[in-house]
């Protein structure tokens, strides 16, 4: 079964680490973005009955429930299986929570980043662990108990104590889904561009050796695991039956329609964005957002490679029909043990997660290439 992702990009600030096509934008630009995302739904013809909607961004938390219910309205197939909503702590009021619900909300996704004043400040983040918990406790009286709560190990100024602090309140909000990221700072981000200019506003010079980073996710996977919140994706973790169904459909290449700002979609053979600016997608919609736009033909293989390995579960893999050099990459991985073959299913081992983007680099192109 299939989903639809559907991008809100404007947020009430631009955090300074951020490279996601989102920004702060006025009303008006805001309201012509709604107007071309409601009519690219209601044009769409469902190849499929959608079972799970995740809104994204940006920060949809943001949007007013008429706003909302106009976005969903057009698709097929509620009450999802899972509707997930992007939400900033602090956003949530309970009367919206409660529309959210009536729309067919069943999941909510919180974007924290850290429990610590001095990280959330440096970033441009204006909760604190107080907003969080008081927004976890609405979530649960408004009977949305499956929430993901967001953390990034290597935020500026954090330290391996502050890191504790936020593991802690993991502990005290009992999430039932965790999401885990290091910290990548883009070049096209604020603290990036610091960190090249070699600047201090955004704290470039208070950013974590790669080395602590690493040591500060491992800590939190096992801290997670400990809580009964075992991972299950390279940054996802999970209480037994609040994986997130809809992201399991991108590592199981399963197909997705995304509507909205560079909005991503997989038919199960081919693929196809929409434009990263919010004026040229207005246009691209104007023009019947023809598919043709971005379309790229799927690469089946590696593909399969690139997406299923991001599960713990594990990738099953018949070695004698993989091209050479791809067969030989695999190889390459597992002596380095980096990957782990058990005689069905390959995996990262604990060491090759840590390089996850490195190892997946070095399969570009493996499913076509000589040896
Ligand atoms: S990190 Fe989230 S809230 Fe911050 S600018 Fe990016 S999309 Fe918006």
């Amino acid at each position: 079964m299939a989903g639809v992702y559907i991008s809100w990009p404007f947020c009430a600030q631009k955090c300074t680490y951020c490279n996601f096509a989102s920004g702060v934008e006025k009303p008006e630009i805001q309201k012509k973005y709604l107007d071309a995302l409601c009519l690219h739904l209601s044009r769409q013809e469902w190849p499929f009955l959608p079972e799970t909607v995740y809104i994204g961004g940006g920060t949809p938390s943001l949007l007013r429930p008429e706003e909302l219910a106009r976005i969903v309205e057009s698709i097929p197939g509620r009450p999802w299986r899972e509707f997930t909503m992007e939400a900033a702590p602090g956003s949530l009021q309970p009367q919206w929570v409660n529309e959210w619900v009536r729309l067919g909300v069943n999941r909510v996704s919180l974007g924290v980043q850290s429990f610590v004043e001095k990280e959330l400040r440096q970033t441009g983040r204006r909760h604190n662990a107080r907003t969080v918990a008081e927004d976890c406790e609405l979530l649960r009286r408004a009977g949305i108990g499956n929430f993901n709560l967001d953390l990034i190990a290597g935020l500026p100024f954090q330290t391996e104590e502050s890191w504790e602090e936020s593991l802690a309140w993991l502990d005290r909000l009992q999430p039932p889904h965790a999401s885990i990221y290091m910290l990548e700072v883009d070049e096209d981000s604020r603290l990036g561009l610091e960190i090249l200019g070699q600047g201090s506003r955004y704290g470039a010079g208070a950013v974590a050796p790669d080395e602590d980073i690493t040591a500060r996710y491992e800590r939190a996977a096992t801290f997670l695991g400990d809580l009964g919140i075992p991972r299950y994706e390279i940054s996802n973790f999970a209480r037994p039956g609040f994986r997130s169904l809809h992201n399991l459909k991108y590592w199981r290449m399963e197909p997705y329609l995304g509507f909205g700002v560079d909005a991503h979609s997989f038919d199960g053979a081919m693929r196809w964005g929409s434009p990263e600016e919010v004026r040229d997608y207005v246009t691209y919609v104007r023009r019947g957002a023809p598919r043709e736009v971005a379309v790229e033909k799927s690469r089946p293989l590696e593909e399969r490679f690139l997406t299923g390995l991001r599960l713990d579960e594990g990738l099953p893999v018949d070695f004698a029909a993989l091209p050479e050099a791809l067969r030989s990459r695999i190889e390459t991985a597992i002596d380095h043990q980096l990957l782990v073959w058990n005689g069905k299913v390959l995996r990262f081992s604990s060491r090759g997660i840590l390089v996850s983007n490195e190892v997946f680099e070095g399969f570009l192109g493996a499913d076509s290439a000589e040896s």
